[in-house]
């Protein structure tokens, strides 16, 4: 059993988590390594704005909860810029607060990847990280742009019903 918890980029912070919970489930992007496991998603919540100041209060709460590992959402790096500040929370969260971080939630979707190829924006710092999420078939599943994504969505839950 593993358990999670995703913090997000505050700029996003009205999003529905949907893509984000949609990979835990499927266990797609970066929950591709928990594929054979349970997980339990024990939190979610947002950095608190730049420069980040809810990260550590949010991380010391989500030990207290049993967290196992936090995720930080790949909007982090998706934004427009990527956040300038990932490696920080990263090391502060893991070295003060003592929990594991992966960079990272659903996979990176095909209308991000090409946006960001055309803007050049990506540190250099950070391309492991888009590696690890740029797989091209998960990419093409999780672009809400194609005209048939809901479609293939509705699906996709209806099959987990039956
Ligand atoms: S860019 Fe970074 S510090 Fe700023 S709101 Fe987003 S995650 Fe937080």
């Amino acid at each position: 059993m593993q358990r999670i918890g995703i913090i997000i980029c505050d700029r996003y912070n009205t999003c529905n988590g949907g893509k984000c919970f949609r990979a835990v489930r499927e266990r797609d992007g970066a929950f591709k390594k928990y594929v054979d496991e349970e997980v339990e998603v024990i939190g979610y919540s947002t950095c608190g704005g730049c420069p980040g100041g809810n990260i550590e209060y949010v991380a010391s709460g989500m030990k207290n909860y049993g967290v196992d590992v936090i995720h930080f959402a790949t909007g982090m790096l998706a934004g427009y810029p990527p956040c300038p500040n990932i490696d920080v929370f990263k090391n502060h969260i893991e070295k003060n607060i003592g929990v594991k971080v992966e960079i990272g939630t659903h996979p990176m979707p095909t209308n991000y990847l090409l946006n960001h190829k055309n803007i050049q924006d990506i540190p250099s710092n950070y391309k492991h990280y888009w590696d690890n999420l740029a797989d091209p078939d998960e990419a093409k599943k999780y672009d809400s742009s194609r005209a048939d994504y809901n479609e293939e969505l509705k699906m996709e839950l209806e099959k987990q019903k039956s």
